[in-house]
């Protein structure tokens, strides 16, 4: 089976988030199951500057019809590699100086004005070059709204690349609350009719909805755990697409995401002073400590058990909850805790004034440090993900393999991976971390409170640690399900496109 991976990034040649960790390890799991995978990415200036992989020129150029102009594609590859190190999977790098080469994938503080555009040549550029491949392919899977225009396009203006008209597509949603949402004129730069401009394709209260588009024309359509699948369609996880999503719900179907077990790799990751498994878990996690606090600039690694967040600094991940726990917390003398993110610019303010008043206590990294990251979740006891809302989440999987215990929110995909230490789930080796449920500092800081007091306990502490560390969220799993998607897809009609 040829699949067809489009995103708006991939690790590791850029990212922002959980998606390019998805985009870069998925079809790796895919093409160990027999299917033949190439991604296709933006040609970001991130993936030229990071040169953690070979790029090279393919010497492809072809003209893309964005409203009436033509831009210039200009196609470069590289690839992502096998388990050996191999090259495995091709990589298409979509390039546009003009729209890609810029400090960002999306912009800063404020999006880039013409990300709808950026994304509709991109889009566009995609079906320009499948349709040139020697092999059409079976599969076009594309993910959120930047690429949510790509199976439109495959429907609605099928004459233009006919070598893709008999593939089935498929669209992931990674997140609800980014749509894509752009002034209605912009339907002029899609090259699309107006008549799919109505509220039951592409129109979202009067704008172009992209994500709403790669919902509707999809063959298929997946979210990224079975809760968050449940949990958007209704209010308010629908983030006003509820309808759109239950009228879809026969084939929205909720995959937990894997993780690169390449990559995040305790017992082989140059990030980590020296590699840990299981056996030698109180020894690695020490040397982490003491490299991090190194790296801190502290005299010596804190005894105390340090509780640590790293993501992005948004209200999505509960980082007021972060602010109400450290506020109950950080002057018990209980815990040390880190912080690692980089977001709103309020947050960052505020954190650096919390930081300021408990030196000693406090650390935190403003900024996005993929080492660090790694070398965080090598050196803390508990990783707190207290999410107002998560789609899957990936940092608390990354947690369980560093035998680093995950306190969530139980919410989407943490609801799926992240089992509450009760009594009985301790008692019969189910636990893997803890859960609270309402939005609530007081609840958020209960939960941390029953981890501290289960690490005062050393040898049940370090039972749970060494039993969520055998815990397998590979993709393996998830890529098994992945394809038998895209084989019901296969063996089932096209969606019907209709205008009502
Ligand atoms: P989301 O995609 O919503 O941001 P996920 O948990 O799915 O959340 O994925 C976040 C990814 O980004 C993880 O790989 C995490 O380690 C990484 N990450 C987030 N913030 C930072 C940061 N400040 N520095 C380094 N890595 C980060």
């Amino acid at each position: 089976m040829r699949v067809l991976q489009v995103a708006s990034e991939a690790a590791p040649f850029a990212k922002t988030g959980g998606l390019a960790d998805v985009v870069g390890a998925l079809p790796g799991a895919l093409s160990r199951l027999g299917c033949h995978v190439t991604v296709v990415i933006p040609a970001h200036r991130e993936a030229f500057s990071s040169r953690r992989l070979p790029i090279e020129s393919t010497g492809w150029e072809f003209d893309v019809a964005v409203g009436t102009r033509k831009q210039k594609a200009k196609i470069f590859q590289s690839h992502l590699p096998g388990r050996d190190g191999s090259p495995d999977v091709t990589v298409y790098l979509v390039g546009n100086d003009a729209y890609f080469d810029r400090p960002t994938l999306y912009g800063g503080a404020e999006d880039y004005p013409d990300n709808s555009e950026r994304f509709i040549f991109f889009s566009r550029a995609v079906l320009e070059l499948a349709n040139r491949f020697e092999e059409p392919c079976d599969i076009i899977h594309s993910h959120d709204w930047q690429t949510g225009l790509v199976p439109a396009y495959q429907k609605v203006l099928a004459s233009q690349w006919p070598r893709l008209a008999r593939a089935r597509t498929l669209h992931t949603i990674h997140n609800m609350a980014y749509q894509g949402v752009f002034w209605h004129w912009d339907m002029l730069l899609t090259g699309i009719d107006w008549r799919y401009f109505n509220w039951q394709q592409m129109e979202y209260f009067g704008q172009l909805n992209l994500l709403k588009t790669g919902v509707v024309f999809a063959d298929t359509v997946s979210t990224v755990s079975p809760t968050y699948a449940r949990e958007i369609q209704s209010a308010p996880g629908g983030c006003s697409l509820e309808g759109v999503l239950s009228a879809r719900g026969d084939s929205l179907a909720g995959i937990v995401n894997g993780i690169d077990t390449e990559a995040w790799n305790p017992g082989n990751d140059p990030h980590l002073p020296r590699p840990y498994g299981e056996a030698d878990v109180v020894e690695g996690k020490y040397a982490a400590k003491a490299a991090l606090a190194s790296r801190l600039g502290h005299v010596a690694p804190d005894p105390r058990p340090l509780i640590a967040f790293v993501g992005r600094l948004a209200e999505q991940k509960g980082i007021g909850l972060v602010f109400d726990l450290l506020e109950r917390l950080a002057g018990s003398g209980r815990a040390r805790f880190l912080v690692l993110g980089t977001g709103d610019p309020r947050a960052e303010d505020g954190l650096r004034r919390l930081a300021a008043s408990y030196p000693g206590t406090i650390d935190l990294v403003i900024g996005f440090d993929e080492g660090l990251a790694h070398l965080v979740q090598g050196a803390a006891d508990m990783l707190v993900i207290p999410s107002l809302y998560e789609p899957c989440g990936l940092t608390q999987l990354y947690a369980l393999r560093y035998g680093t215990i995950p306190i969530v929110r139980a919410t989407g995909g943490l609801v799926d991976t992240v089992v509450d230490a009760t009594p009985e789930a301790l008692a019969d080796g189910t636990a893997s971390g803890f859960r609270f449920s309402a939005v609530d500092g007081g609840a958020f800081a209960h939960a941390v409170e029953r981890a501290l007091e289960l690490h005062a306990d050393t040898d049940r502490w370090q039972s749970l640690v060494r039993r969520v560390m055998q815990e397998d969220w590979s993709w393996d799993s998830s890529a098994r399900k992945y394809l038998r998607l895209y084989q019901h897809a296969l063996a089932s009609p096209p969606t019907p496109v209709r205008v009502p």
